[in-house]
């Protein structure tokens, strides 16, 4: 048995007729960008997120580099995030010309700490961007808290957590801005890249667009900003408006893969993701901890299940981000996490007996390693 971290052609065979169809009538149509299935996607999105407003751009970075744009984010200001992330949410920071400061990670959430960010706070700091890692959401009651006393703004990047759900609220409802990437192997993923930001605040979604089209009305060639080409096209946004109506099926799949692996883990010496309360989890990653980490690995290879690490190094490690002026030691729980995470399949086209192999397997070999 060979059990992959994401299995796209299953995906695409589960559907086909339906985004086959899709694509002819976008083709048929000749329009191919800023037409009917962008603005139908961008209202269906912002509708399931509980968010007024969905901006689509070509990607989940320009998505955080257009939201903190339109929030006004730029050169001379910092921006408390984590290190502990996929590399888009920093790089998007670094691009607006504003300079990263990290907070440490909660060790067993993995998300952004709130204590930390309160101690990162200087008189340049202008926002705060956690990231619902893996699927799961950071404290965002805390965070929205800290945003408010200290006047800052709160972008979160939701790439990992499209239909998660916190303290009752969808993601598009618990920050200034959301944002989202359709990378293919997201939860919702187009055939190619594509992002989008969402937002309650009607002037911020305007400048969003406005920025995504080279800084003008679209058509107008007058412009206000310097801006992007980042649009998402009608190719992505008729693929991604078939998807979209299986996303919720497919998110609580991966919640019934999960609760498996939660239960044949549950007794062992390992760390696992917690539910969260009043919420939902998306499961975009099922990730564990284990001091045994890399030998683990090898053992679940040698049986044809892959896995994978996300992330091996932390951001302020990162050669890209020596620029910093961090080193070794400075993010303890990240550099822990980066050390012992494992990420194994979790995605929604696994069988029942697949999920059942992976879910013993890992038992397995946890057992044996603890033996030896
Ligand atoms: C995928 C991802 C992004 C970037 O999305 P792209 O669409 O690849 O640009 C940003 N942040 C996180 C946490 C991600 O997982």
């Amino acid at each position: 048995m060979s059990i992959e971290m994401v299995n796209l052609k299953a995906q695409y065979a589960a559907v086909k007729d339906e985004i086959d169809a899709a694509v002819q009538e976008v083709v048929d149509g000749c329009v191919f960008i800023l037409g009917e299935s962008v603005t139908r996607l961008e209202r269906r999105i912002a509708e399931v997120s509980g968010a007024a407003y969905g901006v689509s751009v070509a990607s989940g970075t320009d998505a955080i580099l257009i939201g903190l744009r339109a929030m006004g984010i730029g050169a001379g200001d910092e921006v408390i995030t984590t290190p502990f992330t996929m590399v888009a949410t920093t790089e998007a920071i670094a691009l607006t010309g504003a300079r990263a400061v990290y907070a440490d990670i909660d060790p067993v959430t993995l998300n952004i700490d709130p204590a930390d960010i309160e101690q990162r706070i200087t008189p340049r700091t202008k926002a705060i961007v956690p990231v619902h890692l893996f699927g799961s959401c950071a404290d965002m009651t805390t965070i929205r808290q800290i945003a408010r006393t200290h006047n800052l703004g709160l972008l979160a990047d939701a790439a990992q957590a499209i239909g998660a759900v916190a303290g009752g609220q969808p993601i598009g409802a618990m920050a200034d801005v959301s944002t989202l990437s359709f990378y293919p192997t997201k939860n919702l993923g187009a055939y190619g890249d594509g992002g989008m930001i969402l937002t309650n605040d009607e002037s911020l979604a305007a400048k969003a667009k406005s920025l995504r089209y080279h800084g003008m009305k679209p058509g107008s060639y007058y412009h206000d900003d310097i801006g992007y080409c980042s649009r998402l096209d009608e190719l992505q946004a008729a693929i991604l408006l078939v998807k979209l109506k299986y996303l919720e099926s497919w998110n609580e799949k991966r919640r019934q893969n999960a609760a498996v692996y939660l239960s044949s883990l549950a007794d062992m010496p390992v760390s696992l993701p917690a539910l969260p309360e009043n919420g939902k989890h998306t499961f975009h990653q099922f990730t564990l901890r284990y001091n045994r980490r890399d030998e683990m690995q090898a053992m679940l290879r040698e049986k044809g299940i892959g896995s994978a690490i996300y992330y091996p190094l932390p951001l302020h490690m990162q050669p890209a981000y020596r620029c910093l002026g961090y080193s070794e030691g400075d993010f303890p729980n990240a550099e822990a996490a980066s050390r012992e995470v494992l990420s194994v399949p979790v995605h929604a086209d696994l069988t029942d007996e697949q999920v059942q192999f992976v879910g013993a397997t890992i038992r397995s070999a946890i057992m044996e390693l603890e033996r030896r």
